[in-house]
C-alpha cells in the first residue's frame, strides 16, 4: 500500500511501527491508518492501482500563490514545534506507555512537517529555538500540554483549510485535521 499524502510505502514490516500513536491499532490484515503520517485508510492505495503521479497528493510548488506558501510555512513550523515538544516529553515522562506514545506522536508530527515541506517546495525543515519543558514534571501535565497542542493544531488545519483554494492542499489539511483530532483523543484519553 502507498500513502497518497506522505508517499510512504506501507507493508507487513512497518504497518505497526507507530501503533501507539494511532487511535486504533493497525493489524497485519487491516491497515486502518498510514503508520507514518497517521491519515485514515481512505488515503491509502495498493501500489498497482496508482496509475499516474497525479493521484499522489502533490502540487508543483511554483503553482502556489504567496498566501498558500505562507500557510504551508506556518504549518511546517507548527509541526516541527509539536514534534520537538514530543521529543522532550519522551525524556521527561515516566510511564513507559506514555513515553512510547510521545515517541510515536513525535515521529508522526515530523512526517507532517515533511509533507508541508514537499508541498511548499521548501529547501529545508526549520530550526526552531529550543524550548525547555522541564517545568512539566509529571506525565499528567505533559499529557495536558499535549492535548492543548493537538487542539491548537486541529484548529489550525480547520481554519486554514477554509482559506486554501487548491483542492489537493485543502484535502491534505482535512486529512491532517482528522489526524490531530485523533491525537487529541489519545492525549486526552489517559
Ligand atoms: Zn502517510
Amino acid at each position: 500500500m502507498k500513502c497518497l499524502v506522505c508517499g510512504m510505502d506501507i507493508n507487513i514490516n512497518n504497518f505497526n511501527i507507530n501503533n501507539v500513536g494511532l487511535l486504533e491499532k493497525n493489524e497485519r490484515e487491516n491497515f486502518k491508518y498510514c503508520p507514518f503520517c497517521g491519515v485514515s485508510s481512505k488515503y491509502l492505495r495498493p501500489e498497482g492501482e496508482i496509475v499516474s503521479d497525479s493521484e499522489m497528493y502533490k502540487v508543483p510548488a511554483e503553482s502556489l500563490d504567496d498566501n498558500i506558501s505562507v500557510i504551508l510555512d506556518h504549518a511546517m513550523k507548527l509541526e516541527i514545534f509539536n514534534s520537538e515538544f514530543y521529543k522532550s516529553a519522551v525524556k521527561l515522562s515516566h510511564n513507559l506507555e506514555v513515553k512510547e506514545t510521545f515517541e510515536a506522536l513525535s515521529k508522526i508530527e515530523h512526517m507532517h512537517a515533511v509533507v508541508h515541506q514537499k508541498l511548499g517546495g521548501f529547501k529545508a525543515l526549520p530550526t526552531l529555538v529550543h524550548i525547555d519543558y522541564s517545568k512539566y514534571k509529571n506525565d499528567k501535565s505533559l499529557l495536558e500540554l499535549a492535548e492543548a497542542r493537538e487542539i491548537h493544531a486541529a484548529t489550525f488545519y480547520e481554519k486554514n483549510g477554509k482559506k486554501i483554494n487548491n483542492p489537493i492542499i485543502k484535502e491534505v489539511f482535512f486529512a491532517l485535521f482528522q489526524v490531530e483530532h485523533d491525537h487529541m483523543q489519545i492525549a486526552g484519553g489517559y
